[in-house]
């Protein structure tokens, strides 16, 4: 085993050795879920809420390019 110190309330987490890279790990104390960043020495991070492949198409930027063009036409005309 492995031991890190949570990153919220420093709580003393214990890893499994076979841990990698990309791993969760949720400590016992707050339950706060960790990323496994680094290997030797061990590094967790915070799970990175935003990110979410499904919003890479997000609409505010189609309607930013439809404002844009719309804007282009007006000054043709
Ligand atoms: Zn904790």
């Amino acid at each position: 085993m492995i031991k890190v110190s949570c990153l919220f309330c420093e709580q003393e987490l214990s890893v499994s050795s076979r841990v990698r890279v990309g791993d969760l790990v949720s400590c016992g104390n707050c339950k706060t879920v960790f990323r496994v960043v680094w290997l030797y020495p061990l590094e967790i991070d915070w799970l990175d809420m935003n990110e979410n492949p499904g919003d890479a198409d997000a609409p505010q930027s189609a309607d930013a390019g439809a404002e844009a063009s719309d804007g282009i036409l007006r000054e043709e005309e």
